[in-house]
């Protein structure tokens, strides 16, 4: 097809995001030409901004516009307990549930052989470091229930057992194969009720 060089440009843009197409980038790109310019450019400034403002958490690894991020620096939390997650949004899907008042770790992906992502390669060593001190008591795996996420669990498991630190994992309600953003949350709360020691 055709197009005038911007909008084939924009329909480029659209498609390096997740889960679209040429036809939806199409679709995007010519709903763009429709908005109004002001709409555009706050458009185009929030994803600037978004980009330039936000970082990772030194501590959990959790995306933040401030460092420590507000859940590490949150002293009304339960410090004992930290829920290991793959990516910052199984925080935000955890963080809706409200039943959960640890502390997070999140790894940015999960150990998976197949694509050569091995332990050193996700956030596994800043983890080690973050459990030398007595603070944490009990360590939740809440990686995905695919075949990585629970690799990623078992390896981590196997590496924390020798400090006698309390290793769960959450388990019921999930769907196999499924990603945790897209649990609701009774699922996960469930999930959450029925860890189990690993
Ligand atoms: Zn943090």
């Amino acid at each position: 097809m055709h197009y005038p060089e911007p909008i084939s440009k924009l329909i480029d843009s659209f498609m390096k995001l997740p889960g679209i197409g040429p036809k939806t980038a199409a679709r995007l790109a010519f709903h763009v030409l429709d908005m109004k310019e002001d709409t555009v450019l706050e458009f185009s400034k929030a994803l600037v901004d978004a980009k330039r403002d936000l970082t990772f958490c030194s501590v959990c690894g959790h995306i933040t516009d401030t460092d420590p991020c507000r859940i590490c620096k949150d002293e009304s939390r339960n410090r004992s307990m930290l829920c290991v997650v793959q990516e910052p949004k199984d925080v935000i899907a955890m963080e809706k549930m409200r039943d959960f008042n640890g502390l997070y770790h999140v790894l940015h992906g999960a150990i998976s052989p197949m694509d050569g992502v091995g332990p050193e390669d996700i956030n596994i060593p800043d983890l080690l470091k973050r459990l030398q001190d007595d603070t944490i008591q009990e360590v939740i795996l809440a990686t995905n229930p695919t075949i990585e996420g629970e690799a990623t669990a078992m390896y981590i498991s196997r590496l924390i057992k020798p400090s006698g630190i309390r290793t769960t994992r959450i388990a019921h309600g999930l769907p196999v194969g499924g990603d945790l953003e897209y649990a609701d949350e009774v699922t996960l709360s469930k999930a959450l009720e029925g860890r189990r020691e690993l």
